[in-house]
């Protein structure tokens, strides 16, 4: 048995940040990981992840994603590295659809820089992207990319050098509360702690079983194109997109997104909404689907038609979709020496470097400045 101040399971993405933030604050801290993490099994793979401040989904993530702009600065400086890059992002959809429009709410509610352009305006700035008459768009210059698997293991590295251990290869089967602490058994050893900290992205609905939330994995691909026209690239000013359809506004289909070329792998493109049902996530099919290869080229040749749709790269991953699509963040109802974090719903990389802090403030005190109350469970009570 092996005993320590804190057990952190799944050191990805949110993980990686818990245990850097617990380690700085002076705590005994083991990170387990099935994997060897950054790794390409969970969510957090794929070379690249948008980070944006005007937050359509809910303009109560503004102040968090503040916070973790600041953090992922503070962590490029502590790492001596390049994570984040700002390429600006370009948001295009239907004036009654759910992105423009919800942008510009978010960044008027909190005095954020965000151009709305017309259709004739995205002509004229980005002449690379078709946009048809009626749509509207918005521009986001403080937006850009995060290097993810770089990300995760700069949050680790500052994690080994603050006394953390990670221990990789090693599957947690369960946990036990007792009394105030826990114990935690894995395929090789046990763990007696005063606190565990869960961040299992695809895996936490069987980690927090008996809380009864429903997540549902979705199988979420990547792909990358190319030869594409010079004008697609970041460093010629291109820059990234998110793009909603009309076909958005009839079913859970048309959200498009994407980054400029940023290396030899081309241009990334890929569909937000949709995706098939993950029954076990360590069996994901990772093998290209060629009707969902076939309406992200459908956009591409519609919507960036300098691009070859020629297949370059691609990579499976997963998104874990709590009820309302909003992350759900907390202490554990019958068992506050628990916290964690699940349900991240897609769009939770940009957050890792608050939500780890948030974590580490959850577990040591048992409550956080951070303004993280929306993301409760409490919101399911009703
Ligand atoms: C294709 C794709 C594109 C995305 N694009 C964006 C984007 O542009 N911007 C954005 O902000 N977000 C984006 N997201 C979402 C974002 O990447 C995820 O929300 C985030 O990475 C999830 O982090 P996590 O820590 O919850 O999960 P993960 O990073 O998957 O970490 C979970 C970890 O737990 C480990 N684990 C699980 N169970 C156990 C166990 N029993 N024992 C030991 N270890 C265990 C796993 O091995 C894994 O390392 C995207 C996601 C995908 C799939």
């Amino acid at each position: 048995m092996i005993t320590c101040d804190v057990v952190v399971v799944g050191c990805g993405g949110v993980g990686s940040a818990a245990v850097m933030h617990l380690a700085r604050r002076g705590l005994r801290v083991v990170g387990l990981d099935r994997f060897t993490p950054p790794h390409d099994r969970g969510s957090s793979h794929g070379r690249t992840r948008m980070i944006r401040q005007a937050y359509f989904e809910h303009a109560d993530y503004v102040p968090l994603v503040l916070r973790a702009y600041r953090l992922w600065s503070e962590l490029e400086q502590a790492a001596a590295t390049k994570l984040y890059h700002e390429t600006g992002l370009l948001e295009i959809g239907p004036p009654d659809g759910a992105v423009v429009p919800g942008v510009m709410a978010a960044a008027a509610r909190h005095g954020l820089d965000v151009s709305q352009l017309s259709a004739n305006d995205v002509r004229r700035n980005f002449p690379g992207f078709v946009v048809a008459d009626g749509m509207i768009a918005a521009y986001e210059r403080r937006a850009g990319y995060l290097r993810v698997e770089q990300c995760i293991a700069a949050h680790l590295d500052q994690a080994r050098a603050a006394g953390a251990v990670i221990r990789s290869e090693e599957s947690v089967q369960h946990w036990n509360a007792t009394g105030s602490g826990v114990v935690v058994t894995t395929d090789r050893e046990q763990y007696r702690a005063n606190k565990l900290v869960i961040t299992a992205g695809p895996w936490a609905a069987t980690l927090l079983e008996d809380l009864n939330i429903a997540l549902h994995v979705r199988r979420k691909p990547q792909y990358w194109f190319g030869p594409a026209a010079e004008s697609y690239r970041a460093d010629r000013g291109c820059p990234a997109f998110l793009y909603e359809t009309r076909d958005a506004q009839r079913r859970d289909a048309g959200v498009f997104y994407g980054f400029p070329i940023v290396g030899p792998e081309g241009l990334k493109c890929a569909e937000h909404s949709g995706g098939g049902d993950v029954a076990d996530p360590l069996n994901l099919n990772r093998d290209v689907d060629d009707a969902d290869l076939g309406r992200v080229r459908g956009f591409l040749n519609n919507s960036l038609p300098g691009v070859t749709t020629t297949l370059v790269d691609h990579a499976a991953c997963m998104y874990t979709m709590s009820p309302d699509e909003n992350f759900i963040v907390d202490r554990h109802p019958r068992h506050n020496q628990v916290v964690f974090a699940a349900g991240l719903s897609g769009h939770g990389f940009k957050f890792t470097s608050v939500l780890g802090e948030a974590l580490a403030d959850l577990a040591t005190t048992g409550s956080t400045e951070l303004p993280i109350g929306f993301l409760g469970l409490k919101r399911f009570q009703s």
